[in-house]
């Protein structure tokens, strides 16, 4: 164990998303002096939609950012699943679940967190880290800050890597992102439209399921939805070597798309601040190494498939700061006593993938078919029962405040 050598220490936070802003505000709170620093030369906003469960609502609360994450959900959602034709049956959506989540845009958390960083909370923008080295007395990065063409050294109490799935601290501090990066075989392209889905009510939200295909929207209220298309491929690299728009166009091929698939990619090729990326988890088998520690997409991304990883950012920043003012003496002892309580909940979400991701996008044709009798009520015993407790199970876990200790 290594002592501080003072009851609040300063720490050095690498990511300004939410798990990097949670845990900045969550430190601050425990009496820590922060620092962020964040690669791009200034804060993002915008994203993609989100749902925020239970378990993520719980430490917003205690960030002070809840009041400020208002749903944008429609109060009369309706989910329809349809096909290329654009015919429509019943379908299953967020707003449909037993405990419905807050519809957010990420930007939504992520301004909600900004504004409730302390005044004062020091932010270098343009900024990464190159070196780390651990001492029993702290941890020494050094810092390039890109803007100002400077590079120096600094030495922290604790170092959390919050830099998202393709972490720089995981790749200086624990190894290369080939031992943690679990490829799902997936593609996702999300934006958020500039018009409604013609033929279609704002409220509607619309998921078009093929087997390894698949198209959502999310209707949010007071504006266009945000749209997903999620596709599976045996050949990541491949994927990039393309416009994103044309790789899309080449999944949903070569049968004729449809007026709604055809919409889609219309406005995602000429889409502001898209998302095109290949879809991993995070897996490694320990998330802290003496003072540094991995939060957020960096040590556990669940994928959106499990609908989890900005809840569980929040819970894992949360917590972080609980364990370091229940810790004063050790940052050691907080780490490992911070990961021992989070990592069941966190194993338990990143297992339910294989069920996430057949909601998402079917993986066979017999997979359609096991998705429809989840998220229909059909009038079989065996079935029904199957739908409830798979959804009671992973619905509890969504909505557990794992961060309450
Ligand atoms: C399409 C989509 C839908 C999703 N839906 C949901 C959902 O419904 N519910 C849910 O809970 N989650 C959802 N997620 C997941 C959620 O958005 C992420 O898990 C969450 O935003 C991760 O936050 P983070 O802070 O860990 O990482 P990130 O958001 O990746 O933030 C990392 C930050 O670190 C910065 N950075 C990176 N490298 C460096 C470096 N070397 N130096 C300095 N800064 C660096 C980045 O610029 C960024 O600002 C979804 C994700 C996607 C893609």
């Amino acid at each position: 164990m290594t002592a501080l050598t003072r009851n609040r220490g300063r720490a050095l936070i690498v990511g300004l998303g939410i798990a990097g802003m949670a845990s900045a505000i969550r430190l601050q709170q425990a009496g820590w002096e922060t620092v962020v620093i964040e690669r791009a030369p200034a804060r993002r906003d915008g994203g993609y939609f989100i749902a925020l469960f239970g378990a993520g609502a719980a430490p917003a609360g205690r960030l002070g950012v809840l009041d400020a994450l208002r749903s944008r959900a429609h109060a009369n959602q309706v989910s329809l699943e349809i096909d290329r034709h654009a015919r429509r049956k019943p379908g299953l959506g967020f707003t449909d679940l037993p405990h419905e989540p807050r519809v957010l845009l990420r930007g939504d958390v992520e301004s909600a967190l900004h504004q409730a960083l302390p005044a004062g909370t020091e932010i270098r923008y343009s900024t990464t880290p190159t070196a780390v080295e651990q001492d029993d007395g702290g941890v020494r990065v050094t810092l390039r800050d890109a803007g100002a063409g400077t590079v120096r050294t600094e030495r922290f109490d604790l170092l959390v890597g919050a830099d998202g799935l393709r972490s720089t601290v995981r790749s200086l501090v624990f190894g290369p992102h080939s031992a943690f990066l679990r490829p799902v075989n997936h593609m996702i392209a999300a934006f958020l439209m500039k018009e409604h889905v013609h033929g279609f009510e704002p409220h509607e939200a619309i998921a078009l399921t093929e087997p390894g295909r698949s198209a959502w929207t999310f209707p949010l209220s007071g504006r266009p939805p945000s749209a997903l298309f999620s596709y599976r491929t045996t050949d990541i690299d491949r994927e990039f070597k393309l416009p994103p728009a044309d790789s899309v166009r080449r999944a949903f091929g070569p049968e004729p798309l449809g007026p709604v698939l055809g919409q889609l990619l219309d406005e995602f090729e000429h889409a502001d601040g898209l998302l095109f990326d290949s879809v991993h988890q995070s897996v490694l088998p320990h998330w802290h190494a003496r003072r540094v520690v991995v939060v957020g997409d960096a040590a556990w991304c669940p994928t959106l498939y499990t609908g989890m990883g900005a809840s569980s950012a929040l819970a894992g920043a949360d917590l972080l700061g609980t364990m370091i003012e229940r810790h004063p003496d050790s940052v050691e002892a907080a780490l490992g006593a911070w990961e021992a309580h989070l990592r069941p909940f966190i194993e338990y979400h990143q297992h339910s993938l294989p069920l996430g991701l057949n909601m998402f996008v079917p993986q066979s044709h017999t997979g359609k078919i096991l998705r429809g009798l989840l998220t229909r009520n059909l009038p079989f015993i065996g079935p029904l029962a199957l739908r409830l407790k798979t959804r009671a199970t992973e619905f509890q876990m969504k909505e557990r405040d794992i961060a309450k200790v």
